[in-house]
C-alpha cells in the first residue's frame, strides 16, 4: 500500500502547512524543542475556547455550564477554563485545590465522588465549595463537620436515575451503581437534610458519558429534568441548582461523526418555561470534561526506534501507555480501536519505502499492551520523527499509570 495518508485525520482541527502540523500556531518540531523533550502533551487554549464558545451560541443563557476538572487537571488548563465556564466540578481533595487556585468564587465550585474522605470534605465545607452527597452517611458526616466548623454545608444531592444514557461510552447511572441514591431513597434523604439544617443546592443528576447520539443525550436531559420535578415536588428544600450532567462525546474511532449540539439547545429552551413554573428559583446547569477541552490536545512521541520483525514495521516510541493508557486501548475499551494517529512532520508524506505497508507505534514498556497505533496506515516514518496522537485533551497523563516501569512522566503544556 502506497501513497496513503494519516488515518482520519479529517477528523481533526489543527492546521497542517507544508507538511506540518501546527499545535497552537507553533510547527510542531518547533514546538517540541521548545518544550525540551519529548513525550508532551499540548493542550491548544484557543480550541478550547473555541469550543466553548460554539457550545455557548446553541445554549440558552440562562443554562450554566461546568468543567469537569477529572478530564484534564493540568493546573494551566483548569486556570484558562475557569475564565471561561460558570462553574468547575471537582472529584477529589487535590483537584479542588487546583480549581481553588484559580481564584474561581468557591461558590461555583462543586465536589462530586463517592468516597469523599473526612479531610476532604472538611476542605469543601470550610472553602464553601458546594458537596454533591453520593449517600445518607455522607450527607451525616458533612453535616456533623459544618457542626464542628460553624458552617451550614451546601449541598447538592447526587441522584442515581433508573435510566441511563444511552449508547453512552461510560454509564455512571442506572441500575445498581455506586454512584448517587438511588432516586426512590431521595425523598428521604431530602427530609433528612432539611432536618439537619444543610445549606440544600439541589440536584445532580449524571447518566453518563461519552455519546455520540444527540437523541439519546436529549432524551436523558428530558427525563432528568423530569425527574428533579418530581423529586422536588417532595421536596421541603428548594432547588436552586439542576446540574444534568453532560454526556456529550468526541469522535476517536473511524466511522464516529463530530456531534451536532444544536438541537440539544433548543430543546433545553423549550424545557425553560416549564422548569421556571415547577422550580422557579433553579438554575439549569450542564457539566462536561472531555467535550471542551479533548479535541484540543495531541500527545506527542519520538520514534526512537524503527524495525521490521516478520515483515510488519514497528515505530518504537519513547512514549506509550503510561502516559496515554485511553489510546493504548486498555481504558475501558473491549475491542482496541486506534486512536487517530499521524507523523507530525509528514503529515501528508507519501509512503513509500519499499517497507511501506501498515506500522504499528508501540511504546517502550516490557508488555504488548504497550501499543498506540496498530496496523495504520502512516506516513513512512524515521528515527528521530514525531508521532502524534490525536484526540488527546481528556482522560491522558492524569488517567494513565505513569509510575509503570519507570519512565519519565509526559510534559503537559497549553500553547
Ligand atoms: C466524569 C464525569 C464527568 C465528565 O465526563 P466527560 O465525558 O469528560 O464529559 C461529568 N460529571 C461527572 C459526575 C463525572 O463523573
Amino acid at each position: 500500500m502506497t501513497g496513503t495518508k494519516p488515518q482520519h485525520a479529517p477528523q481533526i482541527y489543527f492546521p497542517v502547512v507544508d507538511d506540518v502540523l501546527h499545535v497552537g500556531g507553533i510547527p510542531l518540531p518547533r514546538l517540541a524543542q521548545r518544550v525540551g523533550r519529548t513525550p508532551f502533551y499540548a493542550i491548544d487554549r484557543a480550541l478550547c475556547s473555541a469550543r466553548v464558545a460554539s457550545l455557548r451560541a446553541i445554549l440558552p443563557p440562562q443554562v450554566a455550564l461546568h468543567y469537569s476538572i477529572k478530564a484534564n487537571p493540568m493546573p494551566a488548563l483548569v486556570q484558562h477554563m475557569a475564565g471561561l465556564v460558570d462553574g468547575l466540578d471537582v472529584a477529589s481533595g487535590s483537584e479542588l485545590k487546583i480549581a481553588l487556585d484559580t481564584g474561581i468564587d468557591p461558590a461555583r465550585i462543586s465536589f462530586a465522588g463517592p468516597a469523599k474522605l473526612e479531610g476532604e470534605l472538611t476542605q469543601a465545607i470550610a472553602a464553601g465549595a458546594c458537596l454533591n452527597i453520593e449517600s445518607q452517611h455522607e450527607l451525616d458526616n458533612a453535616a456533623r463537620i459544618g457542626d464542628l466548623l460553624g458552617i451550614a454545608p451546601r449541598v447538592a444531592l447526587r441522584i442515581n436515575p433508573e435510566f441511563e444514557l444511552k449508547s453512552s461510552g461510560m454509564r455512571m447511572g442506572g441500575g445498581a451503581k455506586p454512584f448517587g441514591i438511588d432516586a426512590e431513597q431521595a425523598p428521604d434523604v431530602l427530609r433528612q437534610a432539611a432536618a439537619l439544617g444543610v445549606d440544600f443546592e439541589g440536584f445532580h443528576i449524571y447518566s453518563g458519558s461519552q455519546s455520540l447520539r444527540l437523541d439519546a443525550i436529549i432524551e436523558s436531559q428530558s427525563r432528568s429534568i423530569e425527574l428533579a420535578i418530581q423529586l422536588a415536588g417532595e421536596s421541603p428544600l428548594a432547588v436552586r441548582q439542576l446540574n444534568i450532567g453532560g454526556g456529550l462525546g468526541i469522535p476517536y474511532f473511524p466511522g464516529e461523526q463530530r456531534l451536532d449540539p444544536a438541537p440539544m439547545g433548543a430543546h433545553l429552551a423549550a424545557w425553560l418555561p416549564r422548569l421556571a413554573e415547577a422550580l422557579p428559583q433553579a438554575r439549569l446547569a450542564l457539566e462536561m470534561g472531555r467535550y471542551l477541552v479533548g479535541e484540543a490536545g495531541v500527545y506527542v512521541a519520538r520514534v526512537i526506534d524503527r524495525k521490521v520483525s516478520r515483515g510488519q514495521v514497528f515505530l518504537v516510541l519513547d512514549g506509550g501507555m503510561h502516559h496515554h493508557l485511553a489510546a493504548s486501548g486498555n481504558l475501558g475499551q473491549v475491542i482496541r480501536k486506534n486512536y487517530p494517529v499521524a507523523i507530525g512532520n509528514r503529515m501528508n508524506a507519501q509512503n513509500d519505502a519499499p517497507d511501506s505497508g501498515p506500522a504499528s507505534a508501540t511504546g517502550p514498556l516490557c508488555t504488548p499492551l504497550d501499543i498506540l497505533a496498530e496496523r495504520m496506515e502512516l506516513a513512512h516514518a524515521r528515527v528521530g520523527d514525531l508521532v502524534v496522537v490525536f484526540q488527546s485533551g481528556a482522560y491522558g497523563a492524569s488517567a494513565s499509570p505513569a509510575g509503570f516501569l519507570g519512565h519519565p512522566a509526559a510534559l503537559e503544556v497549553l500553547v
